[in-house]
C-alpha cells in the first residue's frame, strides 16, 4: 500500500510513513524493524488520528503491546495534532511468515509468566538514547552532569530526581544512565504507568510474591514520569515499601517527573519527601545555543542516514532555532518536517512554506497584527478599497469583507469591542458584536467564508501572501 499525497496543500502534508518506518528502524533497531514495523501500512490519515494495516490481529497485538508509544512518538514528531492509532487486518497472503504462527502458538501454549514476559516487553533500554548523544546547555548541563555521576558510581545522590516540562530530554537522561549501568549492574527501566499496570495485573493474577522480589532484586530502578503514578493506597504503599527496601540495600533509584516532587498531586506525602531526600534537579527549556546545536546534530544524522546531504539553509535553521523554542521533541519535529516535505515535494521549503509546514509549533507574537494590517489585507483579498472598506455603504459585496475584517480583529487582537468600533469608522460595539455573531454563524454553515476566513488568518499571521 501507499503513501498517497494527493492533498498539495504544504499545511496538510501526509505522513511519511516510509520516512517514519525509517525513523523507527533507526530507533528500535533493524531487527525489530524488520519483523514488525516493515509489516506495517499505511492507509489513511484523519484529523487526529492515523490508520495503520497490519496483516494479522497477533502482529498487531504484539506491535500494540510493545511498539504502539513508539510509533506514535515518532509520527506526532511530525504532526502533532495526532493523537491515536487505529489498526486495520488486512491479509496478505503472500506475507504469511512461519515465525508469527510459532510465536503465537507459544503465547498460547505455555503459560508464561507475566513477570518474564513483561521483563522483556517493558524493560526495554533504547540504545540511541546515550549520554553520547546527548548535547549539553546551560539549560541542562545541572541535570547531565548528576545522571553522569549517578551512573559513574560516584555520587551518592540517592535517589536522582530529574523533572521538567515535556520533551526536554528526561526520558533520555534516564535511558541513559540506564543503558550506561546495564553494563554492569541489573538495571530495571519502567514507567510509571507500566509499573502501575503490572502492579495490578500481578494482583489479579496472585503474582505478588513475584513482583515484589522482581523489583526488589534490581540493583537500579529507574522509573519515568512518575506524575501518572495515581494509583491506589495499595499499590502505593507497595512501592513504598520497595522504594524503602532498595534504598536499604544500597541500589540507586531515579525518578523522572513533570514537576518537582512537592507538586505531585495523587502520591502520598511519604513518598514526596522520600524524592526530595535526594538529589533533585530540573530540566529548563533548551536556550538558543543548545537549540542551533540540536538542530545541527539532528542535520548531520538525517545525512548520514539518507547518505546525501541536506542543505536546509541557513535562514531557515536560524528560524527554526529562534522560534521554535518550547522543547527538544518539536525542534527535532521540526526538522523532521522539513525533510518530508523536501522528500514530498523534491526540492527544500521556502521560508514562507516552512512557516506553514510549522505552523502549529511556532511561538506567535501578536505584536504586529495591528487592526490596519488586518484591514489592508482583507481589503486586497477581496479587491475592494480600503475606503469602501470604511464607508457607510452597505452593499452586501462590502459588508462581508467588513464583518470579515471586524471578526479577524476581534479573534486576531486584544482590542476591546468599542476600541474596534472607533477603527471601523466610529461604528457602534453593537455592530461589532454583530459582524462578530455573524461571521462565526456563517463559518459554521458555509464552507467557502470559513475557507476565507483561514486563508486570511495565514495571511495575516504568517505574512503568506500567495495562496498554495
Ligand atoms: P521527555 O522525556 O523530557 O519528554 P525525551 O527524553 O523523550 O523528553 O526527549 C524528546 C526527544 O528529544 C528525544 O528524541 C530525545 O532524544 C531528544 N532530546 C532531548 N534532549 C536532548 C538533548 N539534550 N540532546 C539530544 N537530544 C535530545
Ligand atoms: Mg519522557
Amino acid at each position: 500500500m501507499s503513501n498517497t499525497h494527493t492533498n498539495k496543500s504544504f499545511d496538510k502534508i501526509n505522513l511519511d510513513w516510509k520516512q517514519i518506518q525509517s525513523e523507527l528502524r533507526l530507533k528500535l533497531g533493524t531487527e525489530v524493524y524488520e519483523s514488525w514495523i516493515k509489516k506495517i501500512d499505511f492507509v489513511e490519515e484523519f484529523n487526529n488520528y492515523i490508520l495503520l494495516a497490519v496483516p494479522t490481529r497477533f502482529i498487531r497485538d504484539w506491535i500494540t503491546s510493545r511498539y504502539l508509544d513508539q510509533i506514535l512518538q515518532n509520527i506526532k514528531e511530525h504532526k502533532k495534532e495526532i493523537i491515536r492509532i487505529e489498526f486495520k487486518i488486512i491479509e496478505n497472503k503472500s506475507n504469511k511468515v512461519k515465525i508469527f504462527d510459532n510465536l503465537n502458538k507459544t503465547n498460547k501454549d505455555e503459560n508464561v509468566s507475566f513477570i518474564k514476559d513483561s521483563y522483556v516487553q517493558f524493560n526495554r533500554i533504547d540504545p540511541n538514547k546515550r549520554f553520547e548523544n546527548f548535547l549539553i546547555g546551560s539549560s541542562n548541563k545541572i541535570a547531565f552532569e548528576a545522571s553522569r555521576k549517578v551512573s559513574e558510581n560516584i555520587s551518592h545522590y540517592n535517589p536522582l530526581y530529574v523533572y521538567g516540562g515535556v520533551g526536554l530530554g528526561k526520558t533520555h537522561l534516564l535511558n541513559s544512565i540506564g543503558h550506561e549501568m546495564s553494563k554492569s549492574k541489573k538495571v530495571m527501566f519502567i514507567s510509571a504507568e507500566r509499573f502501575m499496570y503490572q502492579f495490578v495485573k500481578s494482583l489479579k493474577s496472585n503474582d505478588m510474591v513475584k513482583f515484589k522480589e522482581y523489583f526488589r532484586n534490581t540493583n537500579i530502578l529507574i522509573i519515568d514520569d512518575i506524575q501518572f503514578m495515581n494509583g491506589k493506597e495499595a499499590m502505593q504503599e507497595e512501592f513504598f515499601h520497595t522504594f524503602n527496601a532498595l534504598l536499604d540495600k544500597g541500589s540507586q533509584i531515579i525518578v523522572s517527573a513533570d514537576r518537582s516532587p512537592n507538586k505531585l498531586s495523587r502520591i502520598q506525602e511519604r513518598i514526596k519527601s522520600r524524592f526530595s531526600g535526594g538529589l533533585v534537579v530540573d530540566i529548563q527549556k533548551p536556550e538558543y545555543e543548545l537549540r542551533k546545536k540540536i538542530i545541527n546534530h539532528k542535520i548531520n544524522e538525517l545525512t548520514n542516514l539518507y547518505s546525501d546531504k541536506l542543505s536546509i539553509s541557513e535562514e531557515i535553521q536560524n528560524f527554526i532555532s529562534s522560534k521554535v523554542t518550547s522543547n527538544v521533541r518539536e525542534l527535532v519535529g521540526a526538522i523532521n518536517r522539513i525533510v518530508s516535505f523536501s522528500r514530498i515535494y523534491n526540492k527544500m521549503p521556502s521560508l514562507a512554506e516552512t512557516k506553514i509546514i510549522l505552523k502549529d509549533l511556532l511561538n506567535l507574537s501578536e505584536k504586529n497584527v495591528t487592526i490596519d494590517s488586518i484591514q489592508t489585507i482583507v481589503c486586497r483579498y477581496f479587491k475592494i478599497s480600503k475606503n469602501e472598506m470604511l464607508s457607510s455603504r452597505r452593499s452586501r459585496y462590502l459588508v462581508r469583507p467588513r464583518q470579515a475584517a471586524i471578526y479577524l480583529t476581534k479573534i486576531l487582537t486584544t482590542k476591546s469591542l468599542p476600541e474596534i468600533g472607533r477603527e471601523f469608522s466610529n461604528r457602534d460595539h453593537t455592530t461589532i458584536i454583530h459582524s462578530v455573531k455573524t461571521i462565526e454563524k456563517l463559518k459554521e454553515k458555509n464552507p467557502e467564508m470559513s475557507n476565507n476566513i483561514n486563508k486570511l488568518k495565514n495571511i495575516i499571521l504568517y505574512n503568506k501572501d500567495n495562496e498554495i
